[in-house]
This record gives structure tokens, C-alpha cells and sequence, in this order.
């Protein structure tokens, strides 16, 4: 039997899985059984670079193996773009071929969010010269542009790569961008820095193929602040700061969380990890994950059906008996965060007298020119550091207390509110239909709308609300756990025209007691319906709610 592209390096010993029919490596079953696991196993991902470098970038869109252009160039972070014009109602019908455009989106993997000014002002150059100013910061802290050629991929690396970044495995079946807190190692607050693992598992996994060929994507969180701020409960797998009570802080581990059609929220393995010893236990899941992850269906293959299906005790057992060769200490839970907002939004002072200054583009939305000027306000008032969120906003580092106000001014000019509105501050949008080719419906454009509307139609509204917007059922933009989560699709508007617009889901949260939305049974909303729905909520929640009571309670 032929071996997999990517053949699994650990462990050596090898059980027959209990599910023989879900196409575990550990359980033998090396045949793909389906495209994805054959493309991958014909040729493994990363080695689709060559080819972009020596060969399509050279004989343009045409000469592309289709392999490689719907496969194997995500795990360079190249995903065709949606062709514009196409409508919703069109998505599930058409050929992948004839949704494709010429033009790609390619995604920016800044792990930890963490950019240098430099950094910060060459993606801006690459958005202004190369993707028609385009440059979205998404709920991954990562940057995505759109109308990339792939004649210029080849270019934009090599400008990435002279400051130190990359795409690689930005997308793909890989270990994604690891998110981090975007405080971590200045928060006067903070339980642990998370950054040298985070710069530890960069280095271990990313580019590595005994890695490369996982049976799905793989998202990880590392964060030592208390306010809990990268959404560990919905990631493959976190590590969340903690003080053990004789072992000092470290890091509580959780596995099996994401999102989509089927979400499922984290559970905690009950261990706890020293910060130099998290790279080790992250290998070792990605290890489990790429040899017992199910391959059979990409629709139970990310890591939290083999967890749902084992239970943390068994998942715990395998990772400590087959990767790890050891025990991992027992561990406390992570406390209550102690704020709502866990964005970092607003000027904070920090550990050592600075302060950092958090603000908010409309739904993750900047651009080239934008990003370019934030590098310069910046450096113009002493920082030469900057953040990105996973709540898609942005944080400037290391200002002296005589420049926050001028800062906060020159943000403001830009339209980067410091101090935003509820609305601003707690609304997401993923890309849409604007470019994404699973898309039924408009997000981005139609979220900074609501903003506006909601601005305008309720001035004086301050109480913290999450408002996040998809384009189709596959939650990019997290809309399970918002207060307020809209799924975009098609709907019959009062004339019976079949219109965009949204299924409502209410009183999902994080946290530590995380919950999903819940459906509100036969409630869509038309497009058109928007705001005077969101406004009637949010109305009736002020109207009715007990002293303290919060949206999602
Ligand atoms: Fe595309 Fe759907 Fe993800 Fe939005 S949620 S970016 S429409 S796949």
C-alpha cells in the first residue's frame, strides 16, 4: 500500500482505532477516501510553492494544475476569489470552476497579532501596489487581501519574507496562525506571557511536513491575560493562563472547540503546562490529531469529533501514553474574565508606564493607505509596535502618557475610533459575498451600515453587545457565541421575493460560561430588515433588563 505524501512520524506504536470506517492513520487506513485526502496524498501541500514560483507565475492563471488551485495553494494562503457579479442564490449551484476569478485572496499569518511598524507599513505598501488597496484584519489577528494576480505572489513574498512574515499555511489542512493575546508581556494585568511558546510552535510546526497533512484546518490560542481575549473555548486547541496554586502561573489546557455548522465549545484536559513546555504538548496534539483525526468525511475530520467521541480523560491519556511519554500535572480552571469587552479597545496603562492604545476600524475593514498612515501615527508618537485582535481591531504599543491624546486624534481623523460606540466596538463581519465563494449573502459592507444605523438611532446606548455577521452557515465571524448573531441566506421578504437576509441566532457568549445562540425559532430577517430589527431588540432590552442584567444573561 502506497504511504501518505505526508507519512506520520509519531508514534511508533500503532492501535487499531475504534472507528475503523473514519479513515484514521493509527488505524491503518492510508487509502484517501475522499478528493482532499488524495490531492494531498498525490503531492503535499507546501511543495505547491515551486510551482507558483517557476511556473504559474510565469505562464499566468491558465497554466494551473486544478489540483493545486483548489487545493494545494491554500497552504500557501491562496484562495481564488469569488467572481463578482454572481448572486447568493447561485453559490450551491454552480461549479467551483465557474464561481473562481483570476484573482486570489491571499492571507497574512501574523501569529500573536504582533507586527512591527515596519511590518506594519510594508502589508500597506503590498495592499496599495498589488491588491487595489485591499487589506482586511480578521477575527484570526491575521490580514487578508484580495485581487491578487498570481504573476505578483511570487514578489509579495519575497517583501513579506525581508521583514519576517509569511502565508505560509495560512490556509490549508495545517497548523493555522496561532492567536495570542495582543497585551501579551506589557498588561499590568497579565497571569503569564504566552509569546515564547507562541514563537516556540511557530517554529516547530509551521512549514514542517510531518505537519503538513492534517485531516483538517488546526487553530490554535495561546493567552496568559486574564481577560481571556483570544476566544480560547472555540479554538482546536488553547492554552489559557493560570496560577496553580503550588506550581505558579503556567497555562490550563483545552482541546475539541470550533465553530461551523456543527460547533462545539472546548473542554479542559485538567492539566497544567510550564510556559517552556506548551510547545511540547502542542506538537504532540497536532501529532494525535494528524494520526487519529478522522479522514474518512471533511465534515467530522476537525479535532473536535475525535474529542467528542473520546471524552477529555481518554484524549488526555493518549496524548500523555503515545506523544508526550509522560504525565502533565493536574491544574486549576482560568478565572472569570472581569470585563465584558475583551477587545482592548481604549487607552490602558502599561507594566511598565506606557500606555497602549486600542481602537476600532469598521468590521476589520482598512486598507493599504490606512495601515500605512496607523505605521506612521505610530512611530510619530514613540511606538514601534502594533497589534491585531481577534475581535478584528487594532492596538498601538508603547506610547508615553504626553502622546495619548495626540495619538487618539490622529487615529480619530482616520476614522479609528478609540473610544467607539457599543456598535463599532462589538461588531464583526467575515468577507461575504464580496469575495468569498461560499457566500449567499453582503457582510462587511452591510455591517458598517448597521453600525451607522444603530449609531444614529440609539445615541446614548453604552452597554457592551456583540453583533457578528456571516455570509453562509460556516461562521467565520463566530456567530454562535454572540449576543446577536446573524447567518446570512435567502429569505421571502412580505412580497415573496426571495431577498438576502438572515437567520437570528440570540444569547450565545464566551467566557466562563460559554454558550451558543440560540436559534430564535423561525426568525429571518430581510436584509432591508435589519436595523429595525437590531434597533427592536436592543429597545426591548433596555426596557426590560434587571439592574446589572447584561445582553447575553
Ligand atoms: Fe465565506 Fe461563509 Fe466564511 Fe463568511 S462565513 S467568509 S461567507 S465561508
Amino acid at each position: 500500500m502506497p504511504e501518505p505524501a505526508s507519512k506520520p512520524v509519531a508514534p511508533s506504536r500503532r492501535k487499531a482505532g475504534r472507528h475503523r470506517g473514519e479513515g484514521q492513520w493509527a488505524a491503518g487506513h492510508f487509502t484517501p477516501l475522499n478528493p482532499n485526502e488524495q490531492f494531498k496524498k498525490d503531492d503535499d501541500g507546501l511543495n505547491v510553492r515551486t510551482r507558483i514560483e517557476t511556473v504559474y507565475s510565469k505562464r499566468g492563471f491558465q497554466s494551473i494544475d486544478p489540483q493545486d488551485l483548489r487545493g494545494r495553494m491554500r497552504w500557501w494562503g491562496l484562495y481564488t476569489q469569488r467572481k463578482p457579479g454572481i448572486d447568493g442564490g447561485k453559490t450551491a449551484i454552480l461549479a467551483p470552476e465557474e464561481l473562481d476569478d483570476e484573482y486570489f485572496m491571499l492571507r497574512v499569518r501574523i501569529d500573536g497579532g504582533r507586527l512591527t511598524t515596519q511590518q506594519l507599513r510594508v502589508i500597506g505598501e503590498i495592499s496599495q501596489e498589488f491588491a487595489r488597496g485591499t487589506a482586511d484584519v480578521t477575527d484570526r489577528q491575521n490580514v487578508q487581501y484580495h485581487w491578487i494576480r498570481i504573476e505578483d505572489v511570487p514578489e509579495i513574498w519575497r517583501r513579506l519574507e525581508a521583514v519576517g512574515l509569511s502565508t505560509t499555511e495560512a490556509c490549508g489542512d495545517t497548523p493555522r496562525v496561532v492567536v495570542g493575546s495582543p497585551v501579551a508581556g506589557i498588561a499590568a494585568d497579565e497571569i503569564i506571557d504566552g509569546t515564547p511558546a507562541i514563537e516556540e510552535i511557530h517554529r516547530r510546526v509551521v512549514g514542517n511536513k510531518a505537519y503538513s497533512n492534517l485531516p483538517r484546518k488546526f487553530k490554535t490560542a495561546v493567552s496568559g491575560s486574564p481577560l481571556l481575549d483570544v476566544a480560547h473555548e472555540i479554538n482546536d486547541v488553547a492554552f489559557v493562563g493560570v496560577r496553580h496554586p503550588e506550581l505558579g502561573p503556567g497555562f490550563d489546557v483545552w482541546v475539541g472547540g470550533g465553530l461551523s455548522t456543527n460547533p462545539k465549545i472546548g473542554v479542559r484536559l485538567g492539566a497544567w503546562v510550564p510556559a517552556d513546555e506548551v510547545a511540547d504538548v502542542h506538537e504532540g496534539i497536532v501529532g494525535l490529531f494528524r494520526d487519529y483525526g478522522y479522514r474518512r468525511l471533511r465534515t467530522r475530520a476537525r479535532i473536535k469529533f475525535l474529542v467528542a467521541d473520546w471524552g477529555p480523560e481518554k484524549f488526555r491519556q493518549v496524548l500523555e501514553d503515545e506523544y508526550l511519554l509522560r504525565r502533565m500535572a493536574d491544574g486549576p480552571a482560568p478565572e472569570a474574565p472581569v470585563h465584558h469587552w475583551r477587545d482592548h479597545v481604549g487607552v490602558h496603562r502599561q507594566r511598565d508606564g506606557r500606555y497602549y492604545v486600542g481602537f476600532a476600524p469598521r468590521v476589520g475593514r482598512v486598507d493599504g493607505t490606512t495601515l500605512a498612515k496607523i505605521a506612521d501615527l505610530a512611530e510619530a508618537h514613540g511606538s514601534q509596535r502594533v497589534r491585531t485582535t481577534v475581535q478584528q481591531k487594532m492596538i498601538i504599543l508603547d506610547v508615553p502618557e504626553d502622546r495619548v491624546t495626540a495619538l487618539a486624534e490622529g487615529l480619530a481623523a482616520l476614522d479609528l475610533a478609540v473610544e467607539p460606540s457599543a456598535f463599532r466596538r462589538g461588531t464583526m463581519a467575515c468577507t461575504g459575498i464580496e469575495f468569498c465563494k461560499l457566500a449567499i449573502v453582503e457582510t462587511k459592507g452591510r455591517g458598517s451600515w448597521l453600525i451607522d444605523e444603530l449609531e444614529r438611532r440609539l445615541p446614548g446606548f453604552d452597554e457592551p453587545v456583540t453583533i457578528n455577521i456571516n455570509g453562509c452557515p460556516n461562521s467565520c465571524a463566530r456567530i454562535q457565541v454572540a449576543d446577536i448573531g446573524l447567518k446570512g441566506q435567502l429569505v421571502t421578504d412580505d412580497a415573496g421575493n426571495q431577498v438576502e437576509g438572515y437567520q437570528v441566532h440570540l444569547g450565545g457568549s464566551l467566557g466562563l460560561e460559554p454558550g451558543f445562540g440560540r436559534k430564535v425559532r423561525g426568525l429571518k430577517v430581510t436584509a432591508a430588515g435589519l436595523a429595525d430589527y437590531v434597533e427592536r431588540v436592543l429597545r426591548a432590552y433596555q426596557e426590560q433588563r434587571e439592574p446589572g442584567e447584561r445582553f447575553a444573561q
